[in-house]
């Protein structure tokens, strides 16, 4: 049996948090029954600087039901931070973490999935999106792009998967290491590294409410993810560079043909040729300098060397 805590951000919640509550509770009852989770297992609302009453309602909640934890943060401090606070608060209450929206568009049948593999003795279990029933077109294919953009640029990650999760203490210990603030979960815990799996998780239509991740707060994450964990738009320059150079190499190829066996405008060709040759050189310098602003980037975030799984002594 596992001591198990749901941690979910909350911002303007008041419409779905009591439902959700519910649904959880019916859920625990039944995995507590089933000898899956002991009984002061816990989920755990972190109420994200909400403006309307969420915090009193999870107050309320708390003092009705056993299963109710919250945690109040001091002002809006968004999603991936709402969850990080949730995370290392909660750790040194359970043995395992599940992290979920609190609209629960996800499916919850997952979490005893998740339970059942962390008792298999898998670390972390990455919910993974098989269907988005309830997403229209458009938030399809942006999350599509987002993602492919993502991998293009060498971000580890793990395909259709957002931010529902288990994670073990041991995995959380290890979290709790990254002091980077530029947080991006689902390219962080995959640096961990342990044992870990996926469960299969069918995307459903939000309980009530409106969704606060509007396209600008979705284009900042993926921008982070990006600018947080690859250097390689740094190093394009430079090769942006090369590209300048050899074009630089055609053109005066181009020039002494034209030299040789036809007519030439005056000046052109000197103008074309330093244009070409000066920008490549400009590049490559800059590709050079941001070769070194990359290592002091990754040297910046301190970020651990290692994990270790195991010792036998
Ligand atoms: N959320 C948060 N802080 C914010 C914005 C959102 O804690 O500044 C929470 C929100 O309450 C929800 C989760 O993050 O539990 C995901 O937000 P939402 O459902 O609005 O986004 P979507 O699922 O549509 O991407
Ligand atoms: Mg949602």
């Amino acid at each position: 049996m596992i001591r198990l805590a749901t941690v979910s951000p909350c911002y303007n919640e008041e419409d779905v948090l009591r439902h959700s509550v519910e649904k959880l509770t019916s859920l625990f009852q039944r995995m507590i029954a089933d000898g899956l989770i002991t009984r002061d297992s816990m989920m755990v609302f972190v109420n994200d600087g909400s403006r309307d009453g969420t915090w009193e309602l999870i107050r309320q909640l708390h003092a009705e039901n056993h299963f109710v934890r919250g945690i109040n943060m001091s002002r809006n401090v968004g999603h991936q931070n709402a969850i990080m606070a949730g995370l290392m608060t909660a750790r040194g209450w359970t043995d395992a973490i599940i992290t979920l929206d609190v609209d629960l568009h996800d499916d919850i049948e997952c979490i005893p999935k998740m339970a059942k593999e962390f008792e298999a003795g898998y670390d972390i279990v990455y919910g993974v999106e098989v269907s988005h029933e309830a997403d229209g077109f458009m938030k399809k294919f942006t999350a599509q792009t987002f993602y492919k953009i993502q991998t293009t640029m060498g971000v580890e990650n793990v395909y259709n998967h957002a931010d529902f999760r288990l994670m073990s203490r041991r995995a959380l210990d290890m979290l709790s290491t990254y002091k980077e603030h530029n947080l991006y979960l689902r390219g962080l815990i995959p640096l961990i590294g342990l044992k870990h799996t996926t469960v299969d998780d069918v995307i459903s239509e939000r309980n009530a409410g409106k969704s606060k991740n509007i396209f600008q707060k979705m284009l900042n994450l993926v921008f982070n993810g990006i600018t947080a964990f690859s250097v390689r738009p740094l190093y394009a320059i430079y090769h942006i560079g090369i590209i300048f150079l050899i074009v630089a190499f055609i053109v005066a190829c181009y020039v002494g043909y034209s030299i040789l066996f036809g007519h030439i405008e005056p000046g052109w060709a000197s103008l074309m040729l330093s244009i070409w040759i000066v920008g490549g050189f400009i590049l490559i310098s800059m590709g050079i300098v941001g070769t070194y602003i990359g290592q002091i980037y990754s040297e910046a975030k301190r970020r651990p060397l290692y994990h270790i799984a195991e010792i036998l002594a």
